[in-house]
């Protein structure tokens, strides 16, 4: 997962980037970059660490002009390297070039192998170096057009932004996998992955870019156009799910009240005697809010959250992430002890924090323990972007529910249904998902050598 950002026509444009980043941190902790035009020349910095971290004034002072393009990331295509760090900056036939990708291309390896066999000399592992080469090789009239031109050989899911010395362009695969948003401050045009951006730096939100759409931002302001070959739309569930921060407007909607509205369709499908009902902070909090709402029965606050670590799953190291738990969460006694407690959080992933979890509550002297979900057994990896583990690491991939139970030392476990999620989602109002990681309907090809059986894509 990673977030992207772009703004063109601000005379504190890198400052603005700055603090875009800022708000789509949740989406990437690993790394972050800038990269700004005056006009003729585009300048980057880009580290490893946090964006509060990587940038000053002094760097940023170096990043002069009124257009920039940022990105945060972590990693789910290439390993975790300075090398990796995006945007991309670039020179090649056409100029001076910078991209920053959110998504994953499904054909990435295949492609690279070609291009190398042609070759071309790849700087990083990440499979969004494909568009640049794609894009250098590219003969057509225009660098919007050689965007076209480079994406039209890739598949997968791209929410992307490049910068020229004279362009802000910023597309979105037409199955529309990732958000992307477009927003307006004083004179300037404002991409971000997410609205809490455009919020933080007081832009209006103007719509979201469509997925199949490209909007190329210059001087003479803005153009649309629809490049792409239309395809069903399958926007990403998991970003209502667990992703995105609840405070952004997502496809159509507040990420908040989707939570809830899963929260609440969870106590419908598996509802349980009990005392309390207890979040997993951060990311189980509006479901739990939501599950409480619905039961009638009171939402307490059980487990405290530290705000000095990341989020532990985002951390790329085994050892670090199973230490972490107990660094980041903390049980609340008064909370939990002699009660039956409901405990609500997004989705199980490995089960491993989620058994550490039940232990803590436990331990701290709750009668029941039970854990509800609000989503379905993550059973299949996310090709598109979001960080999953392969399948054999997918706890709901080889055990059943039960057997899920018995490992995480819950007195009860249960999931929100696929179609629980569907309704609470908004699918039955028009809007399309992707459900993938849940359903293992693929909406694309697969990378070779996949790791699902062909009967389960669609
Ligand atoms: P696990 O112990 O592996 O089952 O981890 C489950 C926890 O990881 C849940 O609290 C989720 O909120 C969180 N989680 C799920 N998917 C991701 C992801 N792609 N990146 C980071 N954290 C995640």
């Amino acid at each position: 997962m990673c977030g992207v950002f772009g703004i063109f026509g601000h005379e504190e444009a890198s400052h603005l980037t700055y603090l875009g980043l800022h708000a789509l941190q949740h989406r990437g902790q690993e790394s972050a970059g800038i990269v700004a035009s005056d006009g003729a020349n585009l300048k980057s910095y880009r580290a490893m660490g946090l964006v509060a971290d990587i940038f000053n004034e002094p760097v940023l002072a170096g990043l002069p002009g009124k257009a920039a393009i940022g990105h945060v990331r972590y990693s789910t295509a290439g390993g975790s390297h300075v090398k990796n760090a995006q945007p991309y900056q670039v020179s090649f036939a056409g100029g001076q070039l910078a991209i920053a990708h959110n998504g994953n291309f499904v054909d990435a390896d295949e492609a690279r192998a070609h291009l190398e066999q042609a070759g071309a000399i790849f700087q990083s592992d990440s499979d969004t170096e494909n568009v640049i080469h794609y894009i250098a090789r590219s003969r057509a009239a225009t660098f919007e057009a050689r965007v076209v031109d480079a994406l039209k050989q890739l598949d997968g899911a791209f929410s992307m932004v490049f910068l020229t010395e004279k362009k802000l362009v910023a597309v979105r695969d037409a199955i529309g996998f990732r958000p992307l948003v477009l927003g307006r401050v004083k004179e300037a045009y404002v991409i971000a992955s997410e609205t809490t951006a455009l919020d933080l730096i007081e832009a209006e939100l103007l719509r979201e870019i469509e997925p199949g759409e490209m909007v190329v931002i210059d001087e003479n302001g803005l153009k649309s156009s629809f490049p792409f070959e239309k395809r069903p739309v399958s926007r990403c569930v998991f970003e209502y799910v667990y992703f995105a921060r609840p405070d952004s407007k997502l496809f159509g909607e507040q990420v908040f009240s989707v939570r809830k509205r899963l929260g609440a369709e969870l106590a419908k499908e598996q509802p349980i005697d009990a005392d309390v009902v207890i979040a997993v902070p951060d990311s189980g909090v509006a479901a739990a809010m939501g599950y409480a709402q619905a039961s009638g029965i009171p939402y307490d606050v059980g487990l405290i959250r530290s705000h000095y670590v990341g989020r532990t799953f985002i951390e790329p190291q085994q050892s670090i992430r199973h230490f972490g738990v107990k660094l980041k969460l903390a049980p609340v006694r008064a909370s939990l002890e002699g009660k039956r407690v409901i405990v609500i959080d997004d989705s199980i992933v490995r089960g491993t924090t989620s058994r550490k979890i039940v232990k803590m509550i436990q331990g701290a002297g709750a009668k029941e323990v039970h854990l509800r979900i609000s989503s379905p057994p993550t059973a299949w990896p996310c090709f598109y972007g979001i960080d999953t583990p392969s399948r054999k690491e997918l706890i709901a991939s080889s055990h059943s529910t039960d057997e899920i139970a018995r490992y995480v030392t819950a007195d009860s476990l249960a999931y929100l249904s696929i179609d629980g999620l569907a309704r609470a989602a908004g699918d039955d109002s028009g809007k399309s998902f992707c459900m993938a990681c849940f359903s293992g309907k693929y909406p694309t090809g697969l990378p070779a050598p996949a790791q699902v059986p062909a009967s389960a894509q669609s």
